[in-house]
């Protein structure tokens, strides 16, 4: 099928969807990122897109977090590239820290092992604690409560194509939890134990309850496009959404299944031992408990985050090039494995 917008035109006339009116169409969502304030420019360029292709005509706000304090020129700065309302939110310090649990000198050691495998980011403390605060606890901020869908932003991303309708709107008029732009395979080093402590964590017959009758088990388990990857990932194929762009809702990651399965990991302790990224995570995790149908490709959301692209063949789309997967070398290309979702789930 052609790349056709997934809705029609919504009303964006009158003062509907202007930043402070109470009686808007719009959906309980915000735009969320979290960010370093060292990241200001980049922040900027990905805000300036978001804006300029979507925001601009429907004002859902900004919610910012940081680990640490933000700076006033920071808030200034950002502030200035929205008429949206826009908050400023540390993390608290129980959602950021390392858990009691974790063993402080194994962290290293197993860093070391890692890094030798060439895992990325291996020894960078504060990366596995961004990818557990991304799996298991953002949504959990006081700062969030209230709202219910969430889209998520990072620095230094791009986005090429217009977006005349409201997709939070789209998101809950047609009964979807996650939407996503790019599928890859991840690196089996980083997470050998993530599949084993998910089968330990669906041997019991309360946990094994919890998976949805229509759920994705064959897209995870997938072995016949990558086979060497489900191997060393013993059992997942290690295909998953791409997380650094989510549309969601956050009532499934509050719900029973998800909050038991991570506490599962948690303990486990791979955020630390390994390098469990928030992806496959989360993409485990729909895969497992939610309804793969409410599971949903926007490919009409050109998107870029180095070094891969989503890039629609339309004339709403200006600055990607169509069909191109990748700027950086050729081999990326078999990175991209949603051939593997369209196989199992289709292209509805
Ligand atoms: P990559 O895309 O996997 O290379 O990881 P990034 O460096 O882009 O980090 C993912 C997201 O988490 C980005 O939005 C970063 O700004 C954010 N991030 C990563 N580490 C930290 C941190 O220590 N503090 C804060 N505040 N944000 C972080
Ligand atoms: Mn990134």
């Amino acid at each position: 099928p052609a790349d056709e917008p997934s809705e029609p035109l919504r009303r964006v006339d009158g003062d509907n969807y202007s930043p402070n009116n109470p009686n808007s169409d719009r959906i309980n969502a915000t735009i969320l990122s979290l960010v370093r304030n060292s990241e200001l420019p980049q922040l900027l360029m990905s805000m300036r897109d978001l804006e300029r292709t979507f925001n601009s005509k429907f004002n859902y706000p900004w919610t910012f977090f940081n680990d640490e304090p933000f700076t006033e020129e920071f808030k200034r700065r950002t502030s200035a590239e929205t008429a949206a309302q826009v908050r400023y939110e540390q993390i608290p310090k129980e959602h950021w820290e390392v858990p009691s649990w974790i063993n402080m000198d194994l962290f290293e050691e197993s860093a070391n092992i890692l890094k030798e495998q060439d895992v990325q980011y291996a020894h960078m403390l504060s990366y596995h604690q961004m990818c557990r605060w991304n799996s298991g606890l953002f949504y959990k901020h006081p700062a969030l409560a209230d709202y219910r869908y969430y889209w998520r932003v990072e620095p230094n991303v791009h986005f090429f194509c217009d977006i005349d309708y409201d997709v939070f709107r789209f998101m809950e008029d047609h009964n979807k939890t996650y939407g996503f732009t790019i599928n890859l395979y991840d690196s089996p080093e980083s997470l050998p134990t993530l599949w084993p402590e998910t089968i330990k964590f669906l041997a019991s017959d309360a946990n094994n309850k919890l998976m949805h009758p229509e759920n994705a088990m064959l897209w995870l388990q997938d072995k016949e496009r990558r086979p060497k990857h489900n191997e060393k990932a013993n059992g997942y194929s290690t295909c998953h959404f791409w997380s650094n762009f989510e549309i969601g809702d956050m009532e499934f990651w509050r719900s029973e299944a998800y909050e038991k399965y991570f506490e599962h990991l948690d303990r486990a302790g791979g955020f630390f031992y390994e390098r469990w990224g928030d992806a496959p995570v989360h993409s485990i995790a729909l895969g497992l408990f939610e309804d793969r149908n409410r599971i949903h490709w926007f490919r009409d959301i050109g998107y870029q985050h180095i070094p891969f692209f989503n890039c629609p063949n339309s004339p709403k789309c200006k600055g990607c090039v169509t069909g191109r997967f990748t700027d950086g070398e050729a081999w990326l290309n078999k990175e991209d494995c949603r051939p593997n979702w369209f196989k199992y789930v289709g292209m509805n």
